[in-house]
């Protein structure tokens, strides 16, 4: 009988150490149907017009169709991976003409509106946002814009390109840091690695842990610039932010959906599914891996988390918050957005709601009672200004993390 007592509790204290080494599931009060959902691939091959070449073969492409619409117009068709979807018609492609020659070039996304002012590239690195005088609307779902071509290629492109590749670079550059460690955590559901930096100095153990997420939407490129610039003033020799890597920890998982991101997606991942509603049942290996993750190296290392950011894309900067409080952190998100506010002397918008939907923000709450924000930022917001909100964000968080005690 004794015996028996024994392998009982030895069972228990198995499960137990077994259960807290993956994340919790949830049955939110809004829930989500996250099983996949067959998706359209796109035909990726070189396009021929007149004289006019149109290419999608790269990672992050999207171009449905190419064909000319009489002598001086041709069109390109921009459909998404499936439907029902949000509309945010993704495109990206390289276009030459055997002559040089100007050419309107008509952007079709069939019935749904046009989002993203084109950016334009000779590299595909450097790019500039084309001149709003040479765009021009049809209707509410086309767009003309006006290019001068010649045998150089000149990509075209919802924002700048930022697929897995150039993310994969940004890991390994920012991994030159004595601070980072940069490890690959799992696979999507195509194979394509899943990243994570690690962020901190000294011992690993019972450190407070902030969690950053990007890119669970493939086009929220200013999101993804916003959350580099957090992570660059985390890095800068400063006595803040030396000061914070060494009492704090921070994960950064930059590219939640690779494969959507390389397969040019308006939205969704390989299996068709907004990864940021999977954040209760992790249907999907994308959120499955970064959720065991965090909630895996976390037990190892007696540490909690304390803050989750989820970095995105919108029509315009927002913080989208949780009302309920924390344990710890009480009345962060306030002071930490009015220091904000005070820093870089602008407005500052946000909105709380209750965590009722399978979203991460709603997921830092429920899993580990953390302060869970959607930090937005503007589709258009200038460059500059996404980088100094980026800076000013991380610096402020340090600051009152550093002596809210
Ligand atoms: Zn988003």
């Amino acid at each position: 009988m004794k015996y028996y007592k024994y392998l009982l509790l030895i069972g228990v204290l198995v499960l137990v150490r077994c259960r807290s080494n993956v994340a919790s599931v949830y049955d939110f009060p809004k829930p989500v149907d996250t099983h996949s959902q067959s998706i359209v691939m796109q035909d990726k091959r070189l396009y021929k017009a007149d004289d006019v070449s149109a290419d999608n073969r790269f990672d992050g492409a999207r171009l449905n169709n190419f064909f000319q619409v009489d002598d001086q117009t041709f069109q390109v068709d921009i459909f998404p991976e499936n439907t029902p979807i949000n509309p945010s018609p993704w495109y990206s492609f390289k276009i030459w003409s055997d002559n040089p020659r100007q050419l309107d070039l008509i952007l079709n996304y069939d019935s749904v509106p046009h989002r993203y002012q084109p950016w334009l590239s000779n590299n595909g690195i450097d790019w500039s946002m084309m001149d709003s005088t040479k765009i021009e609307m049809l209707s509410e779902n086309k767009v003309k814009i006006h290019l001068q071509l010649a045998r150089d290629t000149l990509w075209v492109s919802a924002q700048e390109l930022v697929n897995s590749e150039r993310v994969r670079t940004w890991c390994l550059d920012v991994s030159r840091h004595a601070a980072v460690h940069f490890d690959v955590v799992g696979k999507s559901l195509l194979g394509k690695d899943i990243y994570r930096l690690r962020i901190g100095e000294g011992i690993e153990q019972k450190k407070p842990t902030i969690i950053i997420l990007s890119r669970q939407h493939p086009p929220e490129v200013t999101g993804y610039f916003a959350m580099q610039a957090f992570i660059d003033e985390i890095l800068k020799d400063n006595p803040v932010s030396n000061a914070f890597r060494e009492k704090y920890e921070v994960l950064v998982y930059p590219l939640m959906n690779p494969d959507g991101v390389d397969l040019g997606h308006w939205r969704h991942n390989a299996g068709g599914i907004d990864l940021n509603r999977d954040w209760a049942y992790y249907r999907q290996p994308e959120t499955r891996t970064v959720a065991n993750d965090i909630v895996k190296k976390l037990h190892k290392e007696r540490s909690k988390v304390i803050l989750g950011l989820d970095f995105h894309s919108t029509w315009y900067d927002i913080f989208y918050t949780n009302i309920p409080q924390t344990k710890s952190l009480t009345d962060f998100k306030d002071f930490w957005i009015y220091s904000v506010k005070e820093s870089i002397q602008d407005s500052i918008l946000e909105r709380a709601s209750e965590p009722l939907t399978p979203v991460s923000k709603s997921w830092f709450y429920e899993q580990f009672n953390a302060v869970g924000i959607t930090y937005e930022i503007g589709d258009g917001t200038s460059r500059p200004y996404i980088k100094e909100k980026g800076e000013t964000t991380a610096r402020e968080m340090m600051k009152l993390l550093l002596y809210k005690d």
